[in-house]
């Protein structure tokens, strides 16, 4: 098999986005100090910030005298140089959001629908509403859109199977594609999380990222150099699946004892309905005030839970060995207090124990986390492709 031969265009990309990446995480910055971080030339760093100058997509923000010499100007982005559109569909509805390169919102809009809608109906009125808030920017600021579902999708934008939704073999990305032109993605909504923290939320500078979205299912999104780990058939990461405790509750995928069978946010709630003896579903408010309050019944609902998150989240640290884990989904609402319980048990019991430090953050973004993240899909291609 021949060696593949990078192509001179490959190589620019490459050096604009390692630019780019050092901008974003410790801007404003010197190109000298781009220079130390990347390892690249001083005279290759010149030339990708000269190009992505003639995008609009770098500024200049003042300068600084360090030592003798002339004094050294600082380069941020122009959060103004592009608009994203990002949306996330769940079984209440979607978020959809229109945003600038810093993640500050333009205009967002919900749709809202009930368990009968069909993928079609979802689609259709997520292609409507995202034509409208497209309308408000010019069409060279527009870099595209991303869509985050709760499944597993392929490439091409299918979306395979989203369980929660019951949606199979759904031509999502097609669909879109044809509605609104343009760059366009369909991703994993956990996947999503871990792009929205990498670019913009709390694990900028992270080089190995798990992102867990702990919500009625468990999932997970894994960032390692800047990259997306996807498995072979777009199904990897699904950390929500893996066995816990095999004589365990059942899960929604047939099996037993499921990670997410004992740990997420349906697992709080049926604790909580038993512990409380009560039949009716009890809201997450609800536990959330009564646990804030300390009542034994919202505490030992919430304690139990826990014991499974640490113990699944310390496996997953075990297999991956991230410099950061980011919690989001409805139970991050639980915050500080779920924060530090899992950090200190991850810390105390991975094997590597004492050698170095996981740090475990809430998310940034709350229930937007996911529609930020999709919408950053078209981040890479629009800095890297456009002339
Ligand atoms: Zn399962």
């Amino acid at each position: 098999m021949p060696i593949p031969v990078a192509r001179h265009s490959l190589m620019r990309e490459m050096n604009e986005m390692a630019v780019m990446t050092v901008v974003r995480q410790h801007g404003p910055v010197s190109r000298r100090r781009i220079a130390e971080v990347t390892g690249l030339t001083k005279s290759t760093v010149t030339v990708a910030v000269q190009r992505l100058f003639s995008k609009d997509v770098l500024m200049e923000l003042g300068s600084v005298t360090a030592g003798p010499g002339r004094p050294e100007r600082l380069l941020g982005l122009n959060p103004d140089a592009g608009y994203l559109l990002g949306a996330s569909i769940d079984v209440a509805g979607f978020q959809l959001l229109l945003f600038d390169l810093e993640a500050r919102v333009l205009d967002q809009k919900r749709g809202v629908f009930d368990a009968k809608a069909s993928p079609n109906e979802v689609l259709e009125a997520l292609a409507q509403a995202a034509r409208l808030l497209r309308q408000q920017i010019s069409a060279r600021k527009y870099w595209g859109f991303g869509v985050s579902i709760p499944g597993i999708i392929a490439p091409s934008g299918t979306v395979i199977h989203a369980p929660n939704l019951k949606w199979k073999e759904v031509e999502a990305g097609e669909y879109l594609r044809r509605q609104l032109p343009g760059p366009l993605y369909v991703v994993n909504d956990a996947a999503a999380g871990a792009i929205a923290e990498y670019y913009f939320g709390n694990a900028l500078t992270s080089e190995f990222l798990l992102y867990l979205s702990l919500g009625m299912g468990i999932g997970g999104g894994v960032m390692m150099g800047g990259n997306l780990l996807v498995g072979i058939h777009g199904a990897g990461t699904e950390v929500g699946h893996m066995v816990i405790d095999d004589n365990g509750p059942y899960c929604r995928c047939g099996r037993q004892g499921c990670f997410e069978a004992v740990a997420s946010l349906r697992a709080l709630t049926e604790r909580a309905m038993r512990t409380r003896d009560v039949r009716d579903w009890v809201g997450l408010d609800h536990i959330i005030e009564a646990f804030n309050q300390d009542e034994p019944w919202a505490r030992q609902a919430l304690e139990e839970t826990l014991h499974y998150l640490q113990q699944g989240i310390t496996n997953l640290a075990n297999i991956f060995d991230p410099d950061t884990i980011v919690l989001g989904g409805p139970l991050s609402r639980f915050g500080e207090y779920l924060r530090a319980q899992i950090e200190r048990r991850v810390n105390q019991d991975m094997m590597i124990a004492g050698h170095r430090s996981i740090a475990v953050r809430l998310t940034r973004f709350n229930e937007f986390t996911s529609a930020f993240g999709a919408g950053a899909m078209a981040l890479n291609t629009a800095v890297t492709t456009r002339a």
